[in-house]
């Protein structure tokens, strides 16, 4: 078993990230669902620890109590841009490109692609769009030519299936993992923009 967590962010770039995640921990702290201190529970940085008032937003009973008692676990905050994903559970599935609504991966492989075992024409489909979503870090205007229609669009215009998000926020619940909608419409309301949850594990 490895060390598992969820991720909630925003599905787009956000201006001002740091002060969307401030709103975001005053209602934590308004509701005692996190500790207020920051300590060394998370992977990666320092994390708040998860209260007893956070059973309330979690499906699986007893979750959050213990990751209490297991003194490790807890939220950990990013706001850099980054391709967010699960780690172990991340592999892109489609891309749909916004013009004429073709999916450039059709007919793709999961397990081909998770065992890297792609070959001919599909490797290279995947390798290309892949390379061009990865170019998104260093370059927020990074295109991806469609094979099918021939336009060119923007990376973040395309539509994926996948466990990842191109953004600059990221909110990481390390061994938490049964958030309830009503945790996460919470955040779309105090983020006033939609999120996506990521499933992870280390
Ligand atoms: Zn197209």
């Amino acid at each position: 078993m490895g060390d598992r967590f969820i991720r909630i962010c925003p599905e787009k770039e956000v201006t001002a990230p740091k002060e969307k995640a401030q709103k975001i921990l005053k209602w934590l702290h308004s509701e005692n669902l996190f500790s207020e201190d920051l300590s060394d529970c998370v992977y990666g940085g320092l994390g708040y620890r998860p209260k007893e008032n956070l059973e309330h937003y979690i499906v699986e009973k007893g979750e959050a109590l213990d990751v209490i008692d297991n003194q490790f676990g807890g939220l950990i905050i990013e706001y850099e841009r980054m391709i967010y994903d699960g780690y172990q559970y991340s592999a892109l599935l489609s891309a749909t490109c916004p013009k004429c609504n073709k999916d450039y991966l059709e007919g793709i492989d999961y397990d081909k692609i998770v065992n890297g075992e792609l070959e001919g024409k599909y490797k290279l489909d995947y390798e290309y769009v892949s390379g061009c979503v990865d170019s998104w870090m260093d370059n927020p205007e990074a295109t991806i030519l469609c094979k099918n229609c021939k336009t060119i669009s923007r990376v973040v215009d395309f539509e994926f299936q996948e466990n990842m998000c191109l953004t600059n926020l990221s909110f990481t619940f390390w061994h938490i993992l049964s958030l309830n909608d009503q945790f996460l419409l919470k955040f779309e309301e105090i983020l006033d923009e939609k999120v996506v949850k990521i499933f992870g594990k280390l």
